[in-house]
């Protein structure tokens, strides 16, 4: 009786909803390391994280065939988490292409186009699946809307930042506001109007 999780394709968030569905405890959560913590010994095989899970991270198996062929099926499997994601607000940046540092800002920021920067605590951050792809996030701004990534482990006074995640909108240097706090995909429109208000105000 076991679970095998890919981790190739999972992005191994404390709240997986397979975690949260297990009842004998086979599934938890590594505060030390991080990560989801298997105990196949307290596994029943009842099947209940597989149904969860919506990108099928989890195998269920019930013998040491299935197991090792799950396990094959694993190793040889070739995705990666960006394959199944775009890069989200909330959630940890998965692509390098977005993350900058916070000293970076002031010159990212110098464009005449506008820019969002994103500034999140990684120790806090959302499971990609509930967090809102960037690109719905700037649906309604230019084409040329640059958008950054930068990690900060406690709000910065610089920009009177009360809560982060925070998104900074800026534009030729100068910051026209900020949205602060965590927004899930569920409340996408909510951010959207927040963003629409902050661009009208500036005018
Ligand atoms: S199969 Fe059932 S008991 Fe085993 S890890 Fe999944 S939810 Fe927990």
């Amino acid at each position: 009786m076991s679970v095998l999780v890919n981790f190739k394709i999972c992005d191994n968030a404390k709240e997986c909803g397979g975690i949260a569905v297990c009842p004998t405890g086979a599934l938890s959560w590594d505060e030390v390391n991080e990560t989801i913590k298997i105990d196949n010994s307290k596994c029943v095989s009842c099947g209940l994280c597989e149904k969860e899970c919506p990108i099928g991270a989890f195998t269920v198996v019930k013998t040491k065939e299935e197991y090792d062929k799950a396990q094959k099926e694993i190793d040889e499997d070739p995705r990666t988490t960006k394959d199944l994601f775009v890069d989200r607000f909330g959630a940890v940046a998965i692509s390098d292409f977005f993350k900058i540092n916070l000293d970076e800002i002031t010159t990212k920021v110098k464009k005449d186009c506008l820019t969002l920067i994103e500034i999140y605590n990684p120790d806090v951050a959302e499971c990609l699946l509930k967090s809102i792809p960037i690109k719905d996030l700037t649906r309604n701004l230019a084409k040329d809307t640059l958008f950054f990534k930068a990690e900060s482990d406690s709000p910065v006074d610089e920009y009177e930042i009360k809560e982060l995640p925070s998104l900074l909108v800026f534009k030729s240097g100068k910051l026209l506001g900020h949205i602060d706090g965590y927004y899930s995909i569920d409340e996408l429109e909510i951010v959207l109007s927040k963003l629409t208000t902050i661009l009208k105000d500036s005018n």
